[in-house]
């Protein structure tokens, strides 16, 4: 015994000090997100990876002349922020267009429009603009009316908020060739005067696209600067990574960034579901991509939206009985898709608001993974907006992931009940139902539809405070959840439905160096404050990719 007690002084006072990090935090409190060890003062990060997280006085070891150090004073420093679902080059275009979100009115609308078109060169296309009807007086949806005179030299298709529906001009009408005879397409409306007949210039879900079939794509050069708006920003945000939603020519544009040196992000790029077997053959040929970008991803539609009444339910909606939504997927070729592309190893995400939606893509992915047997498939359903009550249980059963958005239950939390009524807004984004169920829950934010921000999604599913401040208790309080299960859907929730779990999602040894430095610890602070809270700093890969001035 005194033998040993003296060898292991004799070992400590000759333990070489460690090779030295490029990058140390210290002085604060590390939420690590690991459930064994949750809490630290300090991190070390060498060449990518975290090497070490523990006290200060440990971290502090690994300061070498060249080390960058971060002190913390009391900050919170957690793991990287994964925002599991945004429209990522189209949020980037959105930043350089005309924001219609701030309108509480139509007039308000119409002004906004005006003002930006008359900054433009005839004939240039305006879309995006992300207004919101359900913020006005009465909530009367737009028309073209309205804004054929503040716009007469450029065509007009600008976005609801959610994506789902778009109002047109005349002059986009016309270009577009949608007359009074024109028919709704399968999956679509086009919305009509009562009267006359004639289109108002609202197109809802798959009727957008006999306009934006006629809307010139953006360039390549047009995107790359949307890519590098999008990203300055998200990052100013604590985003270290995102799931995109995106298309085959954003996939390019992400990889032409990477090869030109300037994607920071870690990027893992979905593309639409109906061409699954060109992203397997292009597996084949290019693999699929590494921690920094990747792909292997699909993704496909049932429903459309609670905004837009376009979400496919059971019953009809209280405020438009004559509608229960609509299925905007061919529901057999849907199936053949996700079918083809699980046996083709790739991953699927599928859209589903109401809870039939909700339903069919649960029995599908069921009857999928029997057919094709068992694997580590990682289906998922992106947004699982309104669920039956056994639907909740199925998610952990099933092995499907909800990919939630927060901040849409504070947004649609205002208005859903005149939608959908008393009884079905009990189970509608049902993340304590969801986690005692034992699902896994991802967050994200769907940008362009709500703000690209973390602290802000988890303000939300922590006080589900709706953004009008008429439910300060909460709207659903019941379900509510803590600070930490926010954060593990953001992180390690964000990872595993990314398969980067070994690699992300966490702060521990051996880990990539992804860490994000908060202004105040939103685990003590009050939670009504948690959208107050800055983010200071970035860092991705050890490197500093954003520092608040
Ligand atoms: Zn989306």
């Amino acid at each position: 015994m005194i033998k040993l007690v003296g060898l292991c002084v004799l070992l400590a006072g000759c333990v070489i000090a460690p090779q030295p990090a490029d990058l140390i935090l210290t002085g604060g409190t590390v939420w690590t997100g690991s459930p064994e060890d949750e809490a630290a003062e300090a991190v070390a990060v060498r060449r990518n990876r975290i090497v070490h997280v523990g006290t200060d006085a440990k971290v502090l070891r690994y300061k070498g002349p060249a080390t960058r150090h971060i002190e913390l004073a009391g900050r919170l420093v957690v793991p990287g922020l994964a925002d599991g679902h945004t429209h990522f080059i189209e949020g980037g275009l959105a930043l350089s267009s005309v924001d219609l979100r701030p309108a509480a009115s139509p007039a308000e609308f119409v002004r906004l429009l005006g003002e930006y078109a008359r900054s433009l060169p005839a004939d240039r296309w305006i879309m995006q603009g992300n207004w919101d009807h359900e913020a006005w007086p009465g909530a009367p949806l737009p028309r073209r009316e309205w804004i054929d005179s503040v716009t007469p030299d450029n065509p007009v298709a600008v976005s609801r908020l959610d994506g789902h529906m778009l109002v047109a001009n005349t002059l986009a009408l016309q270009l577009a060739g949608v007359t009074r005879e024109t028919p709704d397409p399968a999956g679509g409306t086009i919305v009509r005067d009562a009267r006359t007949g004639e289109a108002t210039g609202v197109l809802k879900d798959e009727a957008r696209s006999l306009v934006w079939r006629v809307v010139p794509d953006p360039t390549d050069v047009e995107r790359a600067a949307a890519l590098r708006r999008a990203q300055a920003h998200a990052l100013s945000r604590g985003v270290t990574m995102i799931s995109d939603m995106g298309s085959w020519p954003d996939l390019f544009t992400y990889r032409r960034a990477l090869a030109a040196g300037y994607l920071r992000l870690r990027v893992y790029a979905f593309v639409p579901l109906h061409t699954w077997e060109r992203l397997r053959d292009y597996i084949a040929r290019e693999g699929s991509g590494d921690a920094r970008l990747k792909w292997g991803g699909l993704k496909g539609f049932v429903d459309g939206s609670l905004g837009s009444t376009t979400a496919w339910f059971y019953e009809p909606f209280s405020d438009e009985p004559g509608s229960s939504g609509l299925i905007v997927t061919d529901t057999s070729k849907l199936r053949a898709w996700v079918l083809g592309a699980d046996r083709a190893n790739l991953q699927v995400a599928v859209h589903a608001i109401g809870d039939q939606a909700n339903d069919w893509m649960l029995d599908t992915y069921d009857w999928v993974a029997a057919h094709n047997g068992p694997r580590d498939r990682r289906f998922r359903i992106e947004h699982a907006q309104h669920l039956t009550q056994p639907a909740i249980a199925r998610f952990a059963q099933q092995d499907v992931l909800p990919s939630m958005q927060p901040y849409h239950a504070i947004d649609d939390g205002r208005w859903a009940e005149k939608r959908i009524g008393p009884e079905r807004i009990r189970t509608t984004y049902a993340f304590r139902s969801l986690l005692d169920a034992d699902a896994r829950l991802v967050f994200g934010s769907d940008w362009t539809v709500a703000p690209i921000d973390p602290l802000l999604g988890i303000y939300a599913a922590v006080t589900r405070r709706t953004i009008d401040e008429r439910n300060p208790g909460g709207w659903v309080p019941a379900e509510k959840i803590s600070v930490e299960e926010a954060l593990r859907a953001y992180t390690s929730g964000g990872a595993y439905a990314a398969f980067m779990e070994a690699e992300l999602g966490t702060i521990a040894r051996g880990k990539r160096g992804d860490l994000v430095v908060l202004s105040q610890n939103i685990l003590k602070i009050d939670s009504g404050r948690i959208n107050d809270v800055q983010v200071d700093y970035t860092i991705i890969n050890g490197e500093v990719a954003f520092k608040r001035q």
